[in-house]
């Protein structure tokens, strides 16, 4: 017997049927002896429907309303999904973050948990009785409904799931797992069967929008596996048909490369001919944070002559545009060349296996080469490796990376 926490994402409960496969899932893992907990997402479209009335009544609206807006999505997904529960002969109880609680906190639209008291969810966990909690949403200490930013319940499950020290936490949406890489541009991509936090957490901030990145840094902090399955298969969570996404140390064989991860709603900004003194890099990179903007592959050239050198690195394609506006007035800069280019894409190859393994970074470089791809720009962290190139290229690197670190083959 284990207790699980099953997470269903906004397509899993779109519509009665739905919710009624779902209810088929969570009786199946009841019967099965499991202790069980329900977290449910609205229904597909409505947050965006709920988003969408705020904003038409004002653009500019109190955030506090916003969240006691968007959160009842939510709330009708808990109570059906303990109807459906019930008809079905599991005994079942809906709640929402307020009656949990799950406190956090004061940033509305953006909320953090601060915590689940441990003796209040305990007082309301009941072994016999499935627990549905409404995803996405919490309780401020100032007695305000507030929302974990979008995709949160994603969040809000794996925080219940640390609360009640819970065996696993299975998220179902509409992917069967996590792949190696896009498929839709690699078709020989495969499902990764177990992948670490550290892999996750690099692949997922570089685009794989399964889960909420918060979720992950959570069940990291809280050593709780996650598995991502589909709820339009038949399987359970039981089965252990998706992606597990769990310790380094239940990870036995690890590949050298888990994915390839790439991007292209990023811009390079590089600025020419910048007086090289000590403290540039300070003041052209206060402007940049004052405007909130996230700066990501910092590279400068070492100063041949010692008077000038450049620096590159790259931001948000939308926030492009702000980067230059931001450094265009700056008096350092005043001699300088500024150039902005949106024609780039970051491609990054992600696996712990890297730490261990030499040559992971050469074969990377290699293959680009031999498909006559340029390097635009380089960085690395301990587990990833990221090249920017242009952007028109990226089909092509995907898919020589792909291959050329064999994951197109199932592993031995
Ligand atoms: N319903 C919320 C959203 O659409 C939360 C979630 O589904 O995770 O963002
Ligand atoms: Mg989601």
């Amino acid at each position: 017997m284990a207790r699980l926490v099953l997470k269903f994402g906004g397509t899993s409960v779109a519509d009665i049927e739905r919710i009624e496969r779902a209810a088929d899932k969570v009786e199946r893992e009841y019967r099965l002896g499991h202790e069980v907990a329900v977290v449910v997402s609205a229904m597909a479209g409505v947050t965006n429907q709920l988003v969408d009335y705020c904003r038409s009544i004002d653009p500019v609206h109190d955030a506090r309303e916003y969240d006691a807006v968007v959160s009842s999505g939510e709330q009708v997904t808990a109570g059906l999904m303990a109807l459906a529960l019930q008809k079905r002969g599991v005994p079942a109880r809906s709640w929402q973050g307020w009656q949990l609680p799950i406190i956090c906190d004061e940033v509305h639209g953006k909320s953090r948990i601060l915590e689940i008291p441990p003796t209040e969810v305990d007082a309301r966990f009941k072994s016999e009785e499935v627990l549905v909690l409404a995803g996405f949403q919490g309780i401020t200490r100032q007695n305000r409904i507030a929302t974990l930013g979008r995709g949160g319940s994603d969040t809000s499950a794996v925080a219940l799931a640390a609360a009640l020290h819970a065996d696993r936490c299975d998220i179902y949406t509409d992917v069967d797992g996590i792949y190696t890489t896009d498929p839709r541009i690699v078709p020989e991509a495969r499902r990764i069967a177990k992948i670490s936090y550290d892999e996750m957490l690099e692949l997922a901030s570089l685009g794989a929008k399964v889960l909420q990145n918060r979720s992950v840094e959570m069940a990291m902090k809280n050593n709780i596996s996650v598995q991502v399955l589909s709820s339009f298969e038949d399987k359970i969570g039981s089965d252990y048909p998706g992606t597990l996404v769990t310790n380094e140390e239940n990870i036995m064989e690890n590949p050298v490369i888990s994915g390839v991860a790439f991007t292209q709603n990023e811009a390079k900004v590089s600025i020419l001919n910048i007086p090289d003194v000590p403290g540039v890099a300070a003041k052209i990179f206060a402007p940049i944070s004052a405007a909130n903007i996230i700066v990501d592959m910092i590279v400068q050239d070492i100063s041949e002559d010692g008077n000038v050198t450049s620096i590159t690195f790259v931001v948000p394609q939308e926030d492009a545009d702000k980067a230059e506006t931001v450094l265009k007035e700056l008096d350092l800069l005043k001699t300088s060349e500024i150039r902005v280019n949106k024609n780039v894409a970051k491609i990054s190859v992600v696996g712990i296996g890297m730490r261990t393994h030499a040559g992971v970074a050469e074969k990377m470089f290699k293959t680009l080469a031999d498909k006559g791809i340029n390097i635009d720009v380089i960085a690395a962290t301990e587990i990833k490796i990221s090249v920017l190139i242009a952007k028109d290229y990226t089909e092509l690197a995907v898919r020589s990376l792909h291959a050329a670190y064999d994951l197109d083959q199932a592993p031995a």
